[in-house]
């Protein structure tokens, strides 16, 4: 691929542009742009070969190991002028951490017919993230944007409900698939490269957390009842720390906590045991709900256990987009939605964190929270969060960041399926949108984007990037 091309193919995907679209882009400047036949050649190239493609009228999936080598082979070509400096033995003894995950997101209906009564209405997918590339203890490269899609590559899209045995299902074909990795051998200017592949579950802390009683710290033993004694110092289980934090469940667990204590606010009381109170409570969570509808358009509710609940997910990042406006709807303290929004920044961030300054702002959090509302203990991803939330970035095998389940989440399939799949047969629209993926996914491509700035919290004088 000539300069020129890469050139016009990352506008193409970064403008998300139509072929029309091109075409009238193109009629302004054809010395800047080439035809959309080349450009059409250039795409073909970001694709995984043929065969490892697998799509029917409900799902499209590709075969690992053929999507981590192609990734590979475009990070290295990608990293080519870098790569020359090494030595042969170093050349073969590269390393790739990538982190993968699940997860499944509502979709616009499409008015096709299905087999089997398949519904499109949801869509489950697997997906994975380069996030470094490694010699020994040297990084050869890593992701600038690790929470954000732009490197996330589409192992499988189904189109079905996410359940707990769908999630099963998908965590098993995912580790068998990954259980049988091979390297990936490249040849490059008469260098021999060889990578072998690292994944990382990003959900594994979720699934270990579930496994166990929810209201109990995984970490220390803590149960919610001691959450709010910040006397307290319980030892650590070094082998829990491993797991990381999940940080997209740790903004809607977060905002859910918050919703918990505010439909309490009136009664100042954890635990509800007459009726009266239930009363009371009941009536205050209708007219929180109403406000935010009014307000904020939003739909909120509080979760069944064991569910995700998506409208949380959407209106947990508007809620802590503006934390003066969910104080003023809620009640509770500017300042301690303020301070986890920072938190919560800090931790999608992707950028280097200051160990102490992060540990001393979550304890300042804790205490303030507990100074506010003593009579309501934290929930567990609260504890977790503002109380270890130090010591798991420290511990934990790649920085919290980089573990972010957001990449996965947040692409734009609604788009892609509107725009650039074609809708007479489902199969192939499937396989549009797959490549879609790919596309604005490729290393090559996404190495041309700058990189979003380091947004800057002052509070208190203390800065954590
Ligand atoms: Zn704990």
């Amino acid at each position: 691929m000539t300069k020129k091309q890469l050139t016009a193919l990352s506008v193409f995907v970064e403008a998300d542009l139509s072929r029309r679209q091109y075409e009238i882009v193109r009629s302004t400047s054809q010395k800047l742009y080439p035809s959309y036949s080349i450009l059409q050649k250039a795409k073909s190239d970001c694709y995984p070969p043929k065969e490892s493609y697998e799509v029917t009228e409900t799902c499209a999936q590709i075969n690992l190991q053929e999507l981590l080598n192609h990734t590979t082979i475009r990070l290295l070509t990608y990293l080519k002028d870098v790569l020359c400096e090494l030595r042969p033995d170093e050349c073969n003894s590269l390393n790739l951490f990538c982190k993968w995950g699940c997860d499944g997101s509502q979709q616009a209906q499409f008015k096709q017919t299905m087999e089997n009564d398949a519904t499109d209405s949801n869509i489950f997918q697997s997906s994975f993230v380069p996030l470094r590339l490694v010699f020994g203890a040297k990084t050869i490269w890593q992701n600038p944007t690790p929470s954000s899609p732009r490197y996330c590559r589409p192992i499988r899209i189904r189109f079905v409900k996410e359940t707990v045995n769908i999630t099963q299902e998908e965590i098993r074909y995912v580790e068998n698939s990954i259980s049988t990795l091979q390297n990936t051998i490249f040849l490059m200017e008469n260098k021999s490269y060889s990578v072998k592949h690292t994944m990382v579950d990003a959900k594994v802390c979720n699934a270990a957390t579930q496994t166990t009683s929810t209201m109990r710290c995984y970490i220390c033993g803590a149960t919610s009842k001691e959450f709010n004694d910040l006397t307290i110092k319980k030892d650590v289980d070094a082998d829990a720390l491993s797991f990381g934090l999940s940080t997209l469940h740790a903004r809607i667990r977060l905002f859910e906590s918050i919703l918990h204590l505010l439909y309490k606010l009136t009664v100042k009381k954890w635990q509800l045991r007459s009726d009266g109170d239930k009363a009371i409570v009941k009536e205050r969570k209708q007219i929180i709900q109403e406000k935010f509808r009014r307000e904020t358009g939003l739909i909120v509710d509080v979760p069944k256990t064991g569910f995700e609940n998506t409208n949380n997910c959407i209106t947990s990042r508007r809620f802590f987009a503006n934390p003066e406006l969910a104080a003023e709807i809620t009640e509770v303290d500017f300042n301690l939605i303020y301070r986890l929004k920072v938190i919560l920044e800090v931790l999608t961030s992707g950028h280097k964190i200051h160990l102490h300054k992060f540990a001393d702002y979550g304890l300042d959090t804790a205490k303030l929270y507990v100074s506010l509302y003593r009579w309501h203990p934290m929930t567990p991803t609260m504890h977790k969060i503002v109380v270890h939330g130090a010591t798991v970035i420290d511990k934990a095998l790649l920085s919290i960041g980089l573990l972010s389940e957001e990449a996965a989440e947040a692409r734009h399939f609604r788009l892609y399926r509107q725009n650039f799949a074609r809708k007479f047969s489902r199969p192939k629209c499937n396989a549009d949108i797959i490549n879609r993926v790919l596309l604005s996914s490729n290393p090559l491509i996404t190495g041309m984007r700058p990189i979003p700035p380091k947004k800057h919290f002052h509070l208190q004088g203390k800065q954590f990037l």
